[in-house]
């Protein structure tokens, strides 16, 4: 039997949904997919500056997991820079240490809320209008 896969932990979410390329004349259809895991892996080890052993303990992976997610994501981010595609961030086989969603207005993230009302930015209703980051 296979082993279970662990979930790989993200404590950032993205401020974005992705990265557009200017400049280019503009094919939405053509776009890289990055993994919520790989965000996180370029945002400890190149932003934060950790080591790979560091950045793997805080995402619970191994070391030679870790360094395939960041290999992954610097292919990706390659791709996009090189072919002028833009990068959407979704998906991957992760969890939060907490809820996340994002203003589907604004865009701003909201952490944790336990009772959706409105909007601190831009008074949108919360009721439908919020984008759910958790998998
Ligand atoms: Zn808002």
């Amino acid at each position: 039997m296979p082993r279970p896969k662990k979930k790989r932990k993200v404590d950032n979410p993205p401020k974005m949904l992705g990265f557009k390329p200017f400049g280019i004349r503009f094919c939405d259809a053509e776009h890289v997919v990055m993994q919520y895991e790989e965000y996180e892996a370029i945002k400890l080890v190149i932003y934060d500056g950790l080591s790979h052993d560091t950045a793997a303990e805080n995402m619970e992976v191994s070391r030679p997991t870790l360094t395939r997610i960041y290999n992954s994501a610097l292919q990706k981010i390659g791709q996009g820079f090189v072919e002028g595609k833009s990068i959407v961030i979704k998906g991957g086989d992760f969890e939060f240490n907490k809820e996340w969603f994002k203003c589907k207005t604004c865009f701003k993230l909201i952490d944790g809320i336990k009772d959706p009302n409105v909007c601190v930015d831009c008074t949108t209703d919360f009721k439908n209008e919020l984008i759910n980051l958790n998998n």
